[in-house]
């Protein structure tokens, strides 16, 4: 494997690269505004175009010195231990740290600690969030010193989700939402998450909307090539004008969502009853986000969605927030 050239970043903030014992980083979780699907590509992949913002539900990664004797093991420990939540290779942010120390040559190891605060398979790809702050957090505490170009690289190797985390705020996704493009905003929104009792299996979610797509189209199938974002979802990004953006919140896999689990269908309504300017599957689901016009609508839908009983759990986010960052 090529080594990518591991050199102190002069950008690198927080602790001196290399020096610190720990390196804690903070990443987002993040809601698709919009979220295009096309047919799927002979590699299986379906290209995306999807505008991602990042929400105040954050994940944080601590990576720290091994004992000497210990050196050379990557291992994770979950703050709160979850058995929806492997600690072992099938980890995230595992992967991550293997994939950077493979990248730049390091051969130390490293002990992850990992704090979960976005729901598990819930469409918020909470996981991608971990891996982008574990990769973060070992090329501070190796001094592995990789800029935020090789870092994105790095990340779209460990899954299409896992780049945005890196970025923050609101972005662009084409490819297979991995290609991104920052995108000018103002304003902040409030966001209300109905989290639901189970998971949904991202691949099971496309292949539904495969499914749904080929009956609806006479066997045609989604379009080869995903919708473009509506000039309306970008200006009122720009003008910060959250009822303009209710109206253009879009989410082609929410069909296959509720068909999968049609209860979702009553979450929405609730929501939106209580005054959501909309309601949507987030993602591949089955977190539903209601985007609610001020603070106390956002409390009064929380309250409603809680008073339903349709849901495992509300919980309440601003956003935008910035990307994965060193906070000690
Ligand atoms: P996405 O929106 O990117 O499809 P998601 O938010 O729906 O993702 P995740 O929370 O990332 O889903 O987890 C999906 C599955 O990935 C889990 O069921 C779990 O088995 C596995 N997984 C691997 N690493 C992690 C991690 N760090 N946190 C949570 N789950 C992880």
């Amino acid at each position: 494997m090529n080594h990518l050239r591991a050199v102190p970043d002069p950008d690198a903030t927080g602790p001196r690269a290399g020096s610190a014992t720990s390196v804690r980083v903070e990443a987002p979780g993040k809601v698709n505004l919009f979220l295009s699907v096309g047919a799927p590509r002979p590699d299986g992949y379906h290209p995306l175009t999807t505008v991602f913002q990042a929400v105040r539900l954050i994940e944080t990664v601590t990576a720290r010195r091994q004992a000497l004797d210990a050196r050379g093991r990557i291992t994770l420990t979950l703050a709160d231990p979850d058995d929806a939540v492997p600690t072992d290779e099938r980890n995230l942010v595992v992967r991550a740290a293997r994939l950077l120390a493979e990248a730049t040559g390091v051969t130390e190891g490293v002990d992850l600690l990992l704090r979960k605060r976005v729901p598990v398979a819930g469409g918020m790809a909470g996981g991608s969030a971990d891996a982008a702050a574990a990769l973060l957090a070992c090329n501070h505490l190796w001094g592995t010193g990789l800029g935020l170009g090789d870092l994105l690289d790095l990340a779209a190797r460990l899954g299409a989700d896992v780049p945005f985390p890196l970025m923050g705020a609101t972005a662009l996704g084409h490819g297979v939402g991995d290609r991104l493009t920052p995108l000018m905003g103002r304003g902040t929104y409030q966001w209300v998450f109905a989290l639901a009792r189970e998971g949904l299996s991202t691949p099971a979610v496309f292949a539904r909307f495969d499914e749904l797509s080929a009956a609806s189209a006479g066997g045609a199938g989604a379009p080869a090539a995903p919708a473009e974002v509506p000039e309306a979802l970008t200006a009122a990004l720009r003008a910060g004008d959250a009822a303009a953006l209710g109206d253009c919140l879009a989410n082609d896999l929410q069909e296959a969502a509720l068909d999968l689990r049609p209860e979702l269908a009553e979450v929405i309504e609730t929501a939106e009853r209580a005054g959501a300017l909309r309601a949507i599957v987030s993602g591949s689901g089955p977190t539903i986000a209601a985007l609610a016009p001020d603070s106390a609508t956002a409390q009064r839908v929380a309250r409603a969605l809680c008073a339903s009983g349709a849901c495992a759990d509300v919980v309440r986010a601003d956003a935008p927030v910035a990307g994965a960052r060193v906070v000690g």
